[in-house]
């Protein structure tokens, strides 16, 4: 058998877990601001919970879904993203009888997709959902929070937003048959799988990316010549707030979204830095959601996030604390166990550096070479000399300084240093 490795788009989180860490810290930690809590769903569920929600016609369903049978003959799949079973859950555990909700997610989801740059096979999502609030206000709360979120992590001037407006179900419905008769003069202009979307999501064939589309697009029917005025005015007012809230925004008539289940606002937040997988996060209004699971209609809206192309355009420098890094040394074997004692006391009086103890015996100058070489700024040696007189030596690796001393002394030059 050969070697053991990771399956084709799927990938080990190993060097900059740390920078992992402190992104979802922070996300998390904006969320409470706001109010939002966190939900935990699982990441199996029946395969017709997102076939009802996201649509059987969407590419999702259609051909992304990781979907198998499991032993007691129930189709269950795992999840490619998060809103259909936050809304599961609420319809589930009456989450919305008596108040609206605001929650937030984050985790791993699938979808098998070519793998390439900015598209995993498994990746990860933060999404916010506000459930149980009408338009416009929610939703521009939520647009809100996207700005603060890309303020604090310093990615703000890399992302811009466009936004456009679906209107309601009966407006989405006049302008696909609109489209559907436009594209139907185009109909020969089609490749097999336009064709295909042609019959059952004519939406998605307005934001295609392939050449030819887009220059038969420059023609197609715009959705803002179906609003009515009660539309048109929730569209200018979420306009008129995104401008006083410092949101600079792009309206795009040709902006569609991959799930069905979008009605009233939709937006993308995108970045040039990004290549062809240029959306960092894609948000909007799901009104129609709980009614096609079968509960009553609740309005909600909703955004999700792509960490892995967030990473991808974010300086870790102006996210990450610098933690201290101290290591202990200890030359024998016998020197183990008050090293370990002097490291917890360490520990105890200095939360905020880490403390590093090199468990391993050899030459002091190699176990100092090894502490440099991993990043200590410092370390400690705890060798028979020093246990003796309960003075131990602290070597600064970047200066060079060198000094013995008590751990009380050792413990309050390091505070000075952090
Ligand atoms: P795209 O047009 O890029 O396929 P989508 O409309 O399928 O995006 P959503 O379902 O809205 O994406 O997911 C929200 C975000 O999750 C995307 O904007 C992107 O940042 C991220 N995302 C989606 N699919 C993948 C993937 N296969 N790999 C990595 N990130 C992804
Ligand atoms: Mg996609």
């Amino acid at each position: 058998m050969g070697k053991t490795q990771t399956i084709r788009g799927f990938s080990d989180i190993i060097d900059n877990a740390d920078v992992w860490q402190a992104v979802e810290g922070i996300l998390a930690s904006i969320s409470h601001n706001y109010g939002y809590k966190e939900i935990r769903t699982p990441l199996l569920e029946a395969s017709g919970l997102f076939e009802r929600s996201i649509g059987i016609t969407s590419d999702i369903v259609h051909k992304e879904m990781y979907s198998f049978e499991d032993k007691n003959e129930q189709t269950i799949s795992l999840r490619p993203e998060g809103t259909a079973s936050v809304v599961r859950a609420c319809i589930e555990h009456s989450l919305l009888y008596d108040r609206p909700r605001k929650l937030y997610y984050q985790g791993p989801m699938f979808r098998r997709e070519r793998p390439q740059r900015g598209r995993l096979r498994q990746f990860h999502q933060f999404g916010m959902e506000c459930l149980g609030y009408d338009e416009p206000y929610a939703d521009i709360e939520q647009l809100i929070i996207i700005n603060r979120i890309w303020k604090t992590l310093g990615v703000a001037e890399k992302i811009s937003l466009e936004l456009n407006y679906l209107g309601s179900q009966c407006t989405r419905q006049a302008y696909g048959k609109a489209l559907k008769n436009f594209y139907q003069k185009h109909y020969d202009k089609l490749s097999e799988l336009d064709k295909k979307r042609w019959e059952t999501n004519t939406l998605r064939l307005l934001d295609s990316k392939e050449a030819h589309l887009i220059e038969i697009n420059r023609e197609a029917p715009i959705i803002s010549d179906f609003y009515t005025d009660d539309e048109k005015e929730k569209f200018t007012i979420i306009q008129t707030q995104c401008h006083n809230n410092g949101i600079k925004a792009k309206v795009n008539q040709r902006l569609m979204r991959g799930l069905d289940y979008y009605t009233g606002l939709i937006y993308e937040w995108k970045s040039d830095e990004l290549g062809a997988q240029s959306t960092v996060c894609g948000g909007g209004r799901y009104d129609l959601l709980f009614e096609s699971l079968g509960a009553k209609a609740i309005g909600a809206c909703g955004f999700s996030i792509g960490i892995e192309r967030l990473l991808e355009i974010l300086k870790p420098q102006s996210i990450q604390k610098d933690t201290m890094r101290v290591d202990f040394l200890a030359p024998s074997q016998n020197d183990l166990p008050v090293m370990l004692e002097l490291a917890e006391i360490a520990r105890e009086q200095l939360p905020d550096v880490a403390f590093y103890t090199q468990l391993d015996q050899g030459k002091i100058g190699n176990l100092i070479k090894k502490a440099s070489k991993q990043g200590a700024t410092a370390v400690i040696i705890c060798g028979e000399e020093e246990r003796k007189k309960r003075m131990y030596t602290f070597k600064h690796l970047q200066t060079g300084e060198q000094s013995t001393l008590t751990m009380e002394q050792l413990t309050k030059l390091i505070k000075d240093m952090t």
